[in-house]
C-alpha cells in the first residue's frame, strides 16, 4: 500500500493548491507545517510563540521543534495509513528524522524559476473565512470574498527573498537525496492550475 507522499518545491510552487488533487486522488490528510505553525502563532501557544519571529523573518523554524510537531501528528488516528507532506521536510535532518517514523513512497517536486516565484507570492492572498487561496492576477478572487481577503505577513518581498535563500542553502539539496533514493518525481510547475494539476495527477498513478 501507498505510504505517504511529499509535496515538495519552493515557497509559491504551488504545493498548498495542489495538495487538493493529491487529497483527492488518495484520501491521505494533508499535513503543511506551515498552516501548522500560522495556527499556533495566531492562537499564541508556547510553539506559536517560538516559531513567529523564524516566521516573520523568512527563516526555518529549527529542527526539533518541527520534529517534534510531525511526530505528535503522525500519532493521529486519521495518519496511520500515511499522509501528505506539504512544506515537510525542508531540511536532511527532518528527512532523516522522517524516515524513521513513516514510509515515504514518493516526492513530487513542483519546480518553479525564482523570477515567478516572487510575482506569485507578493499577489497571493486567503479567504479567511474558507482557507481558500487566490492570486490577484492568476486566480482572481470572486467579488463576494474581496471583504475576506487576507495576506500573510510573510508573503512580502523582502521575506520572500530570505525564504528563497533558506530554500536554496537548506531545501533543495533534498531533492537530490530523495533522488538517489529513487523516489523523486519533477513536475514542472509554471503553467496553469489546471496544467500543472494533471502532471500532478500523473505523477500520482506512476508511484
Ligand atoms: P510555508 O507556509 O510552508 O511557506 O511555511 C511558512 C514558514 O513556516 C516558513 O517560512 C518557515 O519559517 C516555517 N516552516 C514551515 N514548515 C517548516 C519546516 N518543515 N521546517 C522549518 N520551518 C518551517
Amino acid at each position: 500500500m501507498l505510504g505517504s507522499i511529499v509535496l515538495f518545491g519552493p515557497p509559491g510552487a504551488g504545493k498548498g493548491t495542489q495538495a487538493e488533487i493529491i487529497v483527492e486522488m488518495t484520501g491521505k490528510p494533508q499535513v503543511s507545517t506551515g498552516d501548522m505553525l500560522r495556527s499556533a502563532v495566531s492562537q499564541g501557544t508556547e510553539l506559536g510563540l517560538e516559531a513567529k519571529t523564524y516566521m516573520e523573518s523568512g527563516q526555518l523554524v529549527p529542527d526539533q521543534v518541527i520534529i517534534g510537531l510531525i511526530e505528535d501528528r503522525l500519532n493521529e488516528p486519521d495518519a496511520s495509513n500515511g499522509v501528505l507532506f506539504d512544506g515537510f521536510p525542508r531540511t536532511i535532518p527532518q528527512a532523516e528524522a522522517l524516515a524513521g517514523i513513516t514510509e515515504v513512497s514518493g516526492v513530487i517536486s513542483i519546480e518553479v524559476p525564482d523570477e515567478d516565484i516572487i510575482n506569485r507570492i507578493v499577489g497571493r492572498r486567503m479567504d479567511s473565512e474558507t482557507g481558500e487561496i487566490y492570486h490577484v492576477s492568476f486566480k482572481p478572487p470572486p467579488p463576494e470574498v474581496e471583504s475576506r481577503l487576507v495576506q500573510r505577513k510573510d508573503d512580502n518581498e523582502n521575506t520572500v527573498r530570505s525564504r528563497l535563500d533558506a530554500y536554496h542553502e537548506q531545501t533543495k539539496p533534498l531533492g537530490e537525496w530523495y533522488d538517489n533514493m529513487g523516489i523523486l518525481a519533477i513536475v514542472d510547475g509554471t503553467g496553469s492550475i489546471q496544467e500543472v494539476g494533471q502532471s500532478v495527477a500523473n505523477a500520482v498513478r506512476s508511484l
